[in-house]
């Protein structure tokens, strides 16, 4: 089991990321740290598309790559950008609870009748659900954030990853504690 861990004062944050970017976005967000100032970002957050959220972060402080479930498996050259280019060492992958992307398959049928109402024909709906779903679909968003994390490590042996889970309720990150 992962677990979420609150993260509310400096103590709290795992001495792997102390006094890093990992652990300044920490302490921007949910420990109103005073926003420094940045001509190179040093960070990459992936995060989910979902709209209920927003980060509390300075200017200039990070590349934020925002898809469904925060799943950067099909945005790998974004994310070699960043790295090679943009000269980031560190990834926050942030996760969230109540997650679209989660159990797909029970919203297939609002889906397909949106794209309808927007237009499209229904066989060419059901189509594209059955052909993208899979691959979108994240099962558990905490899970997913921690193997996603690890298939990051692995592929950018420089870089740090760390898996964080931003909860709608409170609009707070969270370290999730690997297991
Ligand atoms: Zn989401």
């Amino acid at each position: 089991m992962n677990h979420a861990i609150a993260m509310d004062t400096r103590a709290d944050i795992p001495t792997d990321y102390q006094d890093t970017p990992i652990g300044r976005l920490l302490e921007y967000h949910n420990m109103a740290r005073a926003l420094d100032g940045y001509t190179q970002a040093p960070l990459l957050i992936g995060m989910c598309m979902d709209h209920r959220k927003n980060l509390r972060i300075p200017e200039n402080f990070a590349y934020i790559i925002r898809t469904g479930g925060a799943n950067l498996r099909y945005s790998e050259f974004k994310v070699s950008y960043a790295i090679a280019v943009g000269g980031v060492r560190a990834i926050a992958l942030i996760g969230h609870n109540q997650c679209g992307m989660v159990n797909l398959i029970a919203r297939q049928a609002l889906f397909v009748q949106g794209l309808v109402d927007a237009g499209w024909a229904r066989e060419t709906a059901e189509r594209h659900f059955h052909h993208f779903a899979p691959m979108f679909e994240i099962g558990d968003e905490m899970d997913f954030v921690v193997s996603e994390t690890k298939r990051l490590r692995l592929r950018y042996p420089k870089v740090i990853a760390a898996p964080l889970l931003y909860r709608i309720e409170d609009n707070r990150l969270y370290w999730i504690q690997e297991t």
